[in-house]
């Protein structure tokens, strides 16, 4: 009676769900093992009222206007343009890495002199990726670098991955370039912002159609059965499209091995003040076993004459026993991940989508394109 099922109910599940349920006016099951809709985007209101997001802090930004489009079906924003600062030397300075940052680190003339030595060499509002920063030739731009990689990225990356910048690709770490500008914004994309009610509300919003059915608290595998040229739902065969979310080695019962992931431990505090922070967020990276504090209310603009913050320990994923927030990308791991993708791509039928099932380090708006993406595929 189901003419699609999805496995997972994160932003790749539930704008599918959404697309062939209201566009194509087919019977959608979701299924999902937490309890909540939202995988990691999920926010939700504590005991005091404070809106926060129970999985890390997730700010909006894209640079699609099809894909801002898409989500403004279901929300309406709080225009937000995040801004982070990192603890260097013991100043909070404006991250990503830019021309404010060293006046507040270098004596005024080293500052005016590596400032224009950017700008000479690499020009104006240009980002530049620390471990490319570090080839240049001039003295003091080596210099600058050195002082940059140690202070903004080796212990901060040390503690987030347990490994070094040179072991990951080096898109993770460019992610967050250094930036020859005065632009102290995190992201500079055209749409920036935060659903207005919250994420789980837009997700809400999303699958709030009679064609769509959720069951939470499910294991895909308590209710149905994918192998190659046997798919069953509730032990009978099931012959329309499935959606998976999950993570791909799974799906393949780790027969190459499990690909790596890194995870997470939040702890929160609760202040009785309205403000603690004079961001939403503050990077350590060389202090303390955290990487970075967020305080919500910066985020979502709730007024609330109390805050809280959450701090990010980074630990060892172990499968089974705590969530896989990241994979991490490095070579090998992308050829290991190559070897399922092969297997997935003689499952008939089913499709795979979302930052688990395709092991991309994929950002919410990368997800949305790569969701919109499929839906239109299946389409056809
Ligand atoms: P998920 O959100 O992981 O959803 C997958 C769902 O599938 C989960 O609910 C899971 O429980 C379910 N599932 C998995 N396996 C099974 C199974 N076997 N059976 C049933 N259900 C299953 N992006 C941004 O753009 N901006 C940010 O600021 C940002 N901050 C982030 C901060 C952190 C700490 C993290 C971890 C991510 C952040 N992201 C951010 C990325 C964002 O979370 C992802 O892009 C997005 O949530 C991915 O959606 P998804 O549907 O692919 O996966
Ligand atoms: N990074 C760092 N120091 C910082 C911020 C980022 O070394 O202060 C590196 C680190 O390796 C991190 C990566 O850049 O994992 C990407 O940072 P981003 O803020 O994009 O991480 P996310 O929000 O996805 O956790």
């Amino acid at each position: 009676m189901y003419n699609s099922v999805i496995i997972g109910a994160g932003y790749a599940g539930l704008i599918l769900a959404e697309r062939l349920a209201t566009q194509r006016n087919q019977k959608v099951l979701i299924i999902e093992q937490r309890q909540h809709i939202g995988g990691n985007a999920y926010d939700h209101f504590t005991d005091e009222g404070i809106l926060i997001h129970e999985y890390g802090p997730h700010i909006f930004h894209t640079r699609s206007k099809e894909v801002w489009d898409y989500l403004s079906q279901f929300t309406e924003w709080y225009h937000y343009e995040h801004h982070v600062k990192a603890m260097i030397d013991g100043k909070e300075v404006p991250l990503p890495f830019n021309l404010n940052s060293m006046d507040e680190l270098f004596p005024k003339s080293l500052a005016e002199r590596l400032q224009q030595k950017l700008v000479d060499f690499l020009g104006f509002n240009v980002k530049i990726p620390i471990l490319k920063l570090r080839e240049q030739d001039d003295e003091d731009l080596k210099f600058l670098a050195d002082y940059v990689y140690e202070k903004v990225f080796l212990h901060y990356t040390l503690k987030q991955w347990g490994i070094g910048p040179e072991e990951l690709d080096p898109t993770v770490t460019g992610r967050v370039p250094v930036y020859i500008s005065r632009d102290d914004r995190y992201f500079q994309d055209r749409y920036q912002g935060l659903p207005l009610r919250g994420y789980t509300e837009m997700f809400k919003n999303m699958i709030n159609h009679a064609n769509i059915s959720l069951m939470l608290n499910t294991h895909y595998k308590d209710v149905m059965t994918i192998e190659s040229g046997k798919i069953e739902l509730f032990g009978h065969p099931f012959t329309g499209d499935v959606i998976y979310t999950g993570k791909i080695d799974e799906l393949f019962h780790y027969q190459y091995g499990e690909l790596p992931y890194r995870s997470l431990r939040f702890e929160y505090d609760t202040f009785d003040q309205e403000y603690v922070q004079s961001v939403g967020q503050l990077n350590t990276p060389n202090s303390y076993d955290f990487t970075r504090k967020t305080e919500f209310k910066h985020l979502t603009g709730q007024k609330h004459p109390k805050t809280i913050i959450a701090r990010e320990y980074p630990q060892e994923y172990v499968n089974g026993g705590n969530i896989p927030y990241y994979p991490i990308i490095s070579y090998g791991n992308q050829e290991k991940y190559k070897q399922y993708k092969k297997l997935a791509e003689q499952l008939k039928n089913v499709h795979l989508v979302g930052r688990l099932a395709e092991y991309r380090y994929y950002d919410m708006d990368a997800v949305v394109a790569a969701a919109l993406k499929l839906y239109k595929k299946l389409s056809k």
